[in-house]
């Protein structure tokens, strides 16, 4: 596995319309998408910076993943995404290497891509991310 570039930035956020206005306002980024993932319980807010993306992540039920994360650590960074080119042969090469793996095989994240995440007792508490974009093929 190599990957492309850093493709996102996942930050957890209280209010989705408060943060996206910070980064409006301060950084003068424009907010270009907003989305709900319905099985992770959040709402998504997107800005591109050069390749990379920052993820806004509000939680859309105290009992979601975003929500305890909240809880638990307060707002924050909550995962690193790398963009990789394949997805399921990363998985096998990284779980071959004694990695643990959140989700044993890729499944849809927002923006239609296909994505995995790392479990963070093997990735020195990092919650790791890895996705495919398929439809830029
Ligand atoms: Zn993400």
């Amino acid at each position: 596995m190599k990957p492309s570039h850093i493709e996102h930035i996942g930050i957890a956020v209280k209010n989705l319309d408060e943060a996206i206005k910070y980064y409006e306002n301060i950084f003068g980024l424009e907010c270009y998408a907003v989305e709900e993932v319905k099985e992770q319980k959040v709402k998504t807010a997107f800005f591109m910076v050069g390749q990379t993306k920052i993820e806004l992540l509000e939680s859309t039920d105290p009992e979601g993943p975003i929500g305890k994360f909240i809880e638990k650590k307060g707002e924050g960074i909550h995962h690193l995404a790398f963009a990789v080119s394949d997805l399921e042969n990363a998985l096998t090469e990284t779980a071959a290497k004694g990695i643990l793996l959140v989700d044993k095989t890729p499944r849809k994240g927002a923006e239609g891509l296909d994505i995995a995440f790392l479990h963070p007792k093997s990735t020195f508490g990092v919650l790791t991310e890895l996705c495919e974009n398929k439809t830029k093929k």
